[in-house]
């Protein structure tokens, strides 16, 4: 009898086990990308000569370590800002000069007033379906008479961030408008407690409950000592955690175009670096967002002042920057919206 029963258990519990790996054989041969030779093409248009000079531009010295609320980082917004002008990439009408105004009473003392910077591109299909793309444009500003110019922190993400819109904007000029909208949102005052992401979070611009997902970029241009002997990866941290849907998307993305290893290392519950808590992603996360953020872990530079651009691996940041375009362009262009769902 007793062993009737434990086998009847056993029964019983794989064949749940099995209806769910079923399940995500479903999802995952589900996620196809039907034009690949499309995306490609604007894939492609992500070069590391670009990058290169967005990097260098937003880390150089004249910016003086892009420290929230001072003049150093205000000008580091304009150069922002001016390209999405350039690239007839628009603002949303709540605040037609792309800045989002951060009151220094939502920053820490002492701080002066700064801005978050929001750009987009409406959808064709679902424009009131929204994909975030984002980055932290601050950093550490100039400490003890050195400048913290912040290259990979977060100059990688900023650049990345631009080279997306670019390529995505190049496409809907060919006739490829997303289905769904792509919002470009550069952060302020990561740095001194996640404050520009929470900022926005509590004073959204695009409704919350249609913001499908929020990808982000804080730090892709190194490599930590855990990949000397192979630099071909990159940290994904939190995308299973809201969305299963989100996590297989980005292994589709990356098995159709740039074979990077994903790297699940951080995102352990259990990893005591707690990255998932730490950086703008976890705002949007706390809304209930599904995310993904995208990391190459520390380095030797890493809060020093010798983060500096000539250090940037310019090919993995283009690799790793194709990764998070693809994944993009999949949600943003999926027939049906991403599921904000745990299966
Ligand atoms: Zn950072």
């Amino acid at each position: 009898m007793k062993a009737l029963i434990a086998t009847a258990l056993l029964f019983v519990g794989s064949c749940a086990t099995i209806r769910h790996s079923e399940k995500i054989d479903n999802l995952k041969s589900s996620i196809t990308y039907d034009n690949k030779a499309v995306v490609e093409n604007y894939l492609n248009t992500i070069n590391s000569a670009d990058l290169k000079i967005h990097l260098e531009e937003v880390s150089s010295d004249k910016y003086n370590g892009r420290k929230t609320g001072e003049e150093g980082h205000n000008q580091v917004c304009d150069y922002i800002r001016d390209y999405y002008k350039n690239n007839q990439i628009i603002a949303p009408e709540s605040y037609s000069n792309y800045y989002q105004k951060v009151p220094k009473s939502a920053l820490p003392d002492g701080l002066n007033d700064s801005q978050n910077i929001i750009a987009y591109i409406e959808g064709s299909e679902f424009p009131d379906e929204y994909v975030f793309i984002s980055a932290h444009s601050d950093h550490e500003g100039v400490i003890d008479g050195q400048i913290y110019n912040g290259a990979d922190d977060n100059g990688s993400g900023t650049a990345a961030v631009l080279e997306m819109a670019e390529a995505f904007s190049l496409a809907v000029k060919e006739g490829y408008r997303p289905k769904r909208s792509i919002v470009f949102l550069h952060v302020t005052a990561e740095e001194v407690g996640l404050h520009g992401s929470r900022y926005y979070t509590e004073n959204p611009v695009f409704p919350l409950e249609n913001t499908i997902a929020t990808l982000n970029i804080d730090m892709i241009g190194r490599v930590d000592d855990r990949h000397i002997d192979n630099e071909n990866y990159i940290y994904l941290i939190g995308a299973d955690k809201i969305s299963t849907e989100l996590h297989y998307i980005a292994q589709s993305a990356n098995k159709t175009f740039v074979n990077l290893n994903l790297d699940y290392k951080y995102n352990d519950d259990n990893d005591s670096n707690r990255y998932y808590y730490r950086s703008d992603h976890y705002n949007f996360a706390l809304k209930g967002v599904p995310v993904i953020f995208f990391f190459n872990g520390e380095h030797e530079d890493y809060t020093k002042p010798t983060d500096t651009a000539d250090k940037i691996n310019y090919p993995l940041l283009e690799k790793r920057t194709k990764l998070i375009f693809a994944t993009a362009w999949y949600i943003a262009n999926a027939e049906t919206r991403l599921k904000a769902e745990i299966i």
